[in-house]
């Protein structure tokens, strides 16, 4: 984003009041939904290498009409206040959207994880974990959060293993936090599942022709030239299961350092590979590098996933954008006017609360896992697959030849956790999708996906505000 186009914050709230514009909501309720409930900011000392250094760090509550509120943890040197409110606004609205029922939150410590050792973050996590309990941010029945940018499964389970030793006597302490390693109560699936649901709403809205031309775009998601912005948690997986089981094809990956380019499709795990070990992308071989990222933003292609930061594209480049579909895998990846832009110009947005929402999605399998104490599946399991090998037996007897490989796979399918929790989250954004369809294709006066979407999220939430709350 360039000055003069205003913040993070900024650009949401006028994504809101976009939507809200087109809604008759009830007197004073859209000022309510404008605004974070609170705000706690702490600022903490940790003695690392002999001297305190002191971290500052956030937790919003956008809206607690459901409990828990829900919402990342984001470990980031430049983060600061507006943007976490703005990440715990998103989170309101992603959850109503996808029928998660939890409030929207939203953590972040000031950090540059890079620069730290194991053991100096697990100290700082942990007491990082300290005060947000002191400061009531962080409670299985009140307030869950999750990984983001910068953390990850690590980073959750110190925080479920600091806040059981506060709380032994809390016997959902498990839940107090997802996106845990699946040995620590975590639930299989869930760190793939933001990337998993940004490839099943990509695969939804290829499902109808007549979205995907308006788009300029024709036929499946096969052969379709991606891409895609920051190779991490979630592009990684995105970017992965797009080209490995969809055939798209991965044209560019752009990463801190700069960015890969091939025409002929490059292979998202190599690349992986060689940015784990030399920490950027440069020097990898079998595609261009361009040293200005950037610059690939605007690389001709089908689709481009900016999976990285917010506020990639805005006044200064997004006319130059060229791309026809914008598919939002991070959070606020599109400014205000960056959107307004692209939309006149006739391109299609799959916006960010809609897009990224698996990880919040899975997240809620996870905590409903940790409160019942019991894996997904597990009662079931063995009786379902036994009656679907019964089932296979009888057409084969029957028809006496052998039912078709690929049919007899699809009814033998595994009904383990992994298979659950994908096919739970595969219908969730199957179903959002559906909803923000229904009034972007209904409503003359809603021009674009993401107005569609605040629509359909702010609905929700202002009629659980209007029925049930004072
Ligand atoms: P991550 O830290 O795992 O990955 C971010 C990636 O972006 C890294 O590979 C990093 O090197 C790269 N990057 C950083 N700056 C860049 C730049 N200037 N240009 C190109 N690449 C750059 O983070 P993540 O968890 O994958 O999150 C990415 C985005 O998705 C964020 O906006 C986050 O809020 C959003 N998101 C994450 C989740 C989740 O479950 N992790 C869920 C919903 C939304």
């Amino acid at each position: 984003m360039k000055a003069g186009e205003g913040s993070f914050l900024h650009s949401v709230e006028r994504m809101i009041d976009d939507a809200i514009g087109c809604m008759d909501l009830a007197p004073g309720l859209a000022d309510q939904l404008r605004v974070c409930r609170s705000v706690y900011q702490f600022r903490f000392p940790v003695k690392l290498r002999g001297e305190f250094h002191v971290f500052e760090g956030w937790r919003a509550t956008h809206s607690d009409h459901r409990l828990p509120a829900k919402g990342g943890i984001r470990f980031a040197p430049e983060v600061n206040q507006d943007e976490v409110e703005a990440l715990a606004m998103l989170m309101t609205f992603k959850c109503a959207l996808v029928d998660v029922p939890f409030g929207g939150a939203k953590g972040a410590l000031r950090i540059d994880p890079r620069k730290y050792d194991r053991e100096e973050l697990e100290r700082i996590t942990r007491r990082f974990t300290i005060e947000l309990d002191r400061g009531g941010c962080l409670s299985p029945s009140t307030n869950v959060p999750a990984p983001d940018m910068g953390t990850g499964e690590r980073e959750m389970a110190w925080i479920a293993n600091s806040y059981r030793t506060l709380h032994p006597e809390n016997i959902d302490a498990e839940a107090c936090v997802t996106g845990k390693p699946p040995q620590m109560g975590g639930i299989r699936g869930r760190v793939e599942a933001t990337g998993r649901g940004v490839q099943n709403g990509l695969q939804e809205f290829f499902r109808h022709a007549d979205d995907v031309s308006e788009a300029g775009l024709q036929g499946s998601l096969e052969g379709q030239r991606v891409v895609v912005q920051g190779l991490g948690n979630v592009g990684y997986h995105a970017a992965r299961f797009l080209e490995e089981e969809d055939g798209a094809k991965i044209v560019g990956i752009i990463e801190r350092d700069g960015a890969l380019v091939n025409d002929a499709g490059l292979s998202v795990e190599r690349v992986s590979e060689h940015l784990r070990e030399h920490g950027g992308v440069r020097g990898f071989p079998d595609a261009e590098y361009v040293a200005d990222g950037g610059a690939v933003l605007e690389a001709e292609c089908d689709i481009l996933i900016p999976a990285a930061l917010e506020s990639q594209i805005g006044e200064h480049n997004a006319g130059r954008i060229r791309a026809r579909l914008i598919a939002e895998a991070a959070n606020g990846p599109l400014t205000y006017e960056g959107h307004r832009i692209l939309c006149k110009a006739g391109r299609v947005v799959l916006p960010d609360l809609y897009l990224n929402a698996g990880g919040v999605t899975v997240s809620y399998f996870e905590w409903i896992k940790n409160l019942s104490k019991i894996r997904f599946g597990r009662m079931e399991r063995r009786m379902v697959e036994t009656r679907a090998q019964a089932a296979l037996e009888i057409f084969e007897a029957m028809l006496d030849r052998p039912v078709p490989a690929p049919l007899a796979k699809g009814l033998l399918k595994e009904v383990d956790e992994l298979n659950l929790v994908r096919s739970g989250l595969d219908d969730t954004m199957r179903k959002a999708y559906g909803e923000i369809r229904e009034v972007w294709r209904s409503r003359d006066d809603v021009t674009d996906l993401r107005t569609a979407a605040y629509i359909v999220a702010i609905d929700k939430v202002a009629h659980y505000y209007v029925e049930y709350l004072l």
